[in-house]
């Protein structure tokens, strides 16, 4: 009999978290979970999951105007916030229970409270005297959204709150640029919000192939949200019932709300590791090494509170390898290539493998293939829409080394395409692949053209 309380005990119920202690239930441990919000964490409960769901209900506006031109006649559209949201709330209530049971069924231990760690081997609930050991503990506590620190930083919203709006704002300013700013951009701007986005740097959504992020924000822009760059704020103050946004290079604006999506932070503020001897990074993130061991030997931790990809398939896959390497006695060092992404915008982003900035730094001789088209469906409906492809491809071997597309179903393309990445493809033997016509895919298998950039500009001719 183990002279601790239990076999395993995990620090928040979020996507990494509660996969780690469900399989470990499953191999016989004896296995508790604390969580202080809901279990279910990020990703289903304001994450992921209701993200989707109001980006499924933002497109429905377009779709519906496209279909007009399909034949479809109605008259008296109008849109309800208090229907969709609701609709979100009893779906994340559903997952939440799902969960739960999983738990539940596997033969955890639920603790719905905060935790902290105090030790090696014991952790301590906020509502109880006594710690309670284990003989490993695994934080999976997640990230939180980071506010900007600037004047009137209290009348911001972040993520979280969006998801509680009681009433859909004529107006929003989004402070930030990356996936989760461009995805509630979108969103917003779907259901008929007047949408400003405010952003320090030179383009959108910083980490993506270049092509991306210039489609993109020419694709919003066109849509009617107003990107600005390289726009700094320097404070937001209350103007009645609005709230006004100064701007550092001068001028100001008006919106009902303001909404900073400037980035998040990982859970590990109060939680007691540095004290237990857990190295914490620059950004408070735990240091770990392939397998997610922290710096003490019964301490690991996986999924956003370590800062490597955020993401939940990431978080699960990690809470997995834990397990297998902990408890299965197979140790599974984690592998971060070729992760599909997706960012929910409109029109949505679909990737997977390096952009052609990292190509070319790592892999010097690159060949691209670019192509961009008209939509069979917009030929119809008429919208103004493009759809973008590009491939990466080794000049040397003929691997295709990233995939990036921007248009309609980008995104379940990607996760088919990511398949096809990690077995080592070659330009070839997708040119080889029979094409599917007439679909948007089939661009991936037909691009022959190598892209060749502009000639640079000579010298003379430079200075003329
Ligand atoms: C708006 C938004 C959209 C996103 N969209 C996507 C997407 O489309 N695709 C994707 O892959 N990823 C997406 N993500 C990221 C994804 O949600 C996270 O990467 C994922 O949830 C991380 O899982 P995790 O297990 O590390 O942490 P989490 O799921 O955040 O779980 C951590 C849990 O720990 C709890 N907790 C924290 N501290 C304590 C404590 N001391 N005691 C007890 N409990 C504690 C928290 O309450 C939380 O429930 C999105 C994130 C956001 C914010």
């Amino acid at each position: 009999m183990s002279a601790y309380d239990y076999d395993l005990f995990v620090i928040g119920a979020g996507s990494g978290g509660v996969r780690a202690a469900r399989l470990a239930a499953e191999l016989g441990k004896r296995v508790a979970i604390a969580e202080e919000y809901r279990i279910g964490g990020t990703c289903v409960i304001r994450g992921c999951v209701p993200k989707k769901l109001l980006v499924y209900g933002s497109r429905y506006g377009g779709e519906i105007e496209d279909a007009r031109k399909f034949g479809w006649c109605y008259d008296d559209l109008r849109f309800d916030w208090p229907t969709l949201i609701h609709n979100v709330h009893r779906e994340v209530d559903r997952l939440n229970g799902v969960y739960t049971r999983t738990l539940e069924n596997a033969g955890v231990d639920r603790f719905l409270t905060r935790a902290t760690v105090e030790g090696p081997h014991n952790v301590r609930l906020a509502d109880q005297d006594a710690p309670i050991s284990a003989e490993y503990i695994l934080v999976a506590t997640g990230s939180s959204p980071t506010m900007p620190d600037i004047p009137g930083k209290e009348h911001l919203i972040s993520s979280n709150e969006c998801f509680q709006l009681e009433a859909l704002p004529d107006s929003i300013v989004i402070i930030g640029a990356g996936y989760i700013g461009m995805e509630f951009a979108s969103i917003f701007a779907g259901l008929g919000v007047a949408v400003t986005v405010l952003y320090r740097g030179e383009q959108v959504l910083r980490d993506f192939d270049i092509d991306l992020r210039d489609g993109v924000a020419e694709a919003m822009r066109d849509r009617g949200v107003d990107l600005r760059m390289n726009t700094n704020v320097a404070s937001v103050e209350k103007d009645g019932e609005c709230y006004r946004v100064a701007l550092k290079e001068g001028g100001s604006l008006s919106a009902a709300l303001v909404m900073a999506a400037t980035g998040r932070a990982p859970n590990t503020g109060g939680l007691g590791l540095e004290e237990a001897g857990v190295s914490l990074g620059r950004n408070g993130h735990v240091v770990v090494d392939a397998y997610s061991k922290s710096s003490v030997d019964s301490i690991y931790a996986v999924g956003d509170v370590t800062d490597r990809v955020n993401l939940t398939p990431v978080a699960i896959r990690e809470g997995t390898a834990f397990i297998e390497t902990v408890f299965e006695g197979v140790p599974k060092a984690m592998d971060y290539t070729f992760i599909p992404t997706a960012v929910f915008c409109e029109p949505e982003i679909g990737t997977v493998g390096m952009t052609e900035g990292q190509a070319r730094a790592e892999h010097g001789v690159v060949d691209i293939y670019k192509s961009s088209f008209r939509p069979m469906r917009a030929t119809i409906s008429g919208r103004n829409e493009t759809v973008l492809m590009k491939l990466v491809v080794d000049g040397e071997t003929d691997k295709v080394l990233g995939v990036h597309m921007l248009g309609p179903d980008s995104a379940e393309i990607a996760q088919v395409v990511a398949v096809a990445l990690r077995l080592g493809v070659t330009k070839a033997q997708l040119d080889s692949t029979m094409a599917l016509h007439p679909s948007i895919a089939e661009e991936l298998v037909t691009m022959r053209q190598k892209w060749e950039p502009p000639e640079p500009i000579k010298g003379s001719d430079a200075a003329a």
